[in-house]
């Protein structure tokens, strides 16, 4: 049987320009707390970006319960119940009330006028997420968020790379926090970062990031430990100078899998920015869950784990108030996402669409 084939593989750069920066870590005997390599990182990430204000972090969970935390204070945030369990789980970590409001049938994200009619006087924020590198509709968003006095945090862990209106996807909103995990587009083992563009959320950013403290022996306020580390940093370098390569990749994987897939009765999102797409992943949405779970099956007895992202749906978690949100509820019980790498071979997703032919076409 041939190799196993996940839903995606780490990126990792040649051995030897990663040691190169670990040999600088050695002659600096310095491995954490604001090391030259996490300020390098943060100036280059900066500027590819396009980012007015970037505090790199530990990873994109404590980016995302950073970001509440200082914008939303408590209260109901509207959110997404069609994302990764993290963006859920940051605002009950944070001691606030997730609300769901459904999602846009095509774009898979966030439905602006779901959101409208999801707001309470207790409504202090929303927590909307850019799902696979999709834009949300974010002038529908910041028009409701303006008129109703709330704060816009936007979960880019999908978007990096990816522009809309000829804007990194990634500075919309009050704020925007990204995932630097192993398992996205860029990575740095792992890692995040909180992007705005007001300079004092941004210093109130990195303040929290780093238990409060304000020089050795003052605390401008509450914070955690959310720093990111030296090897990391140097990961993200490396990873960095591959960007184009890795991109580039991506691109041609899902143009092949259009073709490869053509004429089955399956769909994708539609994309609102899909001329500053990042191709993040490939969501393939069935006609209904038994044709998805038998394809899921088929893909497993010849090795291949593609991934139910995003199945439960989030306002089916056990630790929050269910409500039924018919788009999302459907939507995420017929959707996988197959295996997009900067690695995979055109060969691979032939076997991966042959086995998806044989189960439904
Ligand atoms: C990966 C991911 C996160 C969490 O990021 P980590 O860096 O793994 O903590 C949050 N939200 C979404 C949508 C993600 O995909």
């Amino acid at each position: 049987m041939s190799k196993k084939l996940y839903v995606t593989k780490t990126h990792l750069p040649p051995i030897e320009r990663y040691k190169a920066y670990i040999d600088q870590i050695w002659e600096r005997g310095w491995i954490t707390n604001h090391g030259e390599l996490v300020g390098k990182l943060a100036v280059r990430l900066q500027k590819c970006l396009d980012a007015k204000q970037l505090c790199l972090t530990s990873n994109g969970t404590l980016a995302l319960q950073i970001a509440i935390k200082a914008l939303a204070k408590g209260g109901e945030i509207i959110t997404t119940p069609f994302s990764y369990v993290a963006t859920t789980s940051s605002i009950v970590w944070q001691g606030c009330k997730p609300v769901y409001a459904d999602i846009e049938p095509g774009t898979l994200c966030i439905d602006p006028a779901k959101i409208e009619q999801a707001i309470t006087p207790q409504t202090t924020a929303i927590l909307a997420t850019h799902v696979y590198g999709n834009a949300c509709d974010v002038e529908a968003i910041s028009g409701i968020a303006e008129r109703h006095g709330l704060k816009v945090i936007y979960d880019a862990a999908h978007a990096f790379g990816a522009s809309y209106r000829g804007k990194p996807l990634c500075n919309y909103g009050d704020a925007s926090i990204l995932s630097f995990h192993a398992t996205k587009l860029f990575h740095t083992i792992e890692g995040g970062a909180l992007i705005c563009n007001d300079k004092e959320l941004h210093e109130t950013f990195c303040y929290m990031r780093n238990f409060g403290h304000d020089g050795e022996e003052a605390f401008h306020g509450l914070g955690i430990n959310a720093k990111m580390n030296e090897f990391s940093a140097a990961m993200g370098l490396c990873v960095l100078d591959d960007l184009d390569g890795i991109l580039a990749k991506r691109k041609a994987i899902h143009e092949n899998y259009n073709e490869l897939l053509d004429g089955l009765p399956i769909t994708g999102p539609r994309l609102r920015n899909a001329d500053g797409y990042n191709h993040a992943y490939y969501p393939v949405l069935f006609a209904d869950e038994a044709a998805c779970l038998a394809v899921q099956k088929a893909l497993n007895k010849e090795g291949i784990y593609p991934r139910r992202y995003f199945y439960p749906p989030l306002n089916q978690l056990p630790y929050v108030e269910h409500a039924p949100m018919p788009v999302s509820d459907e939507v995420s019980r017929r959707v996988l996402c197959l295996p997009v790498s900067s690695e995979l071979p055109p060969d691979e997703q032939e076997r991966v669409s042959q086995i998806i032919r044989k189960t439904i076409g």
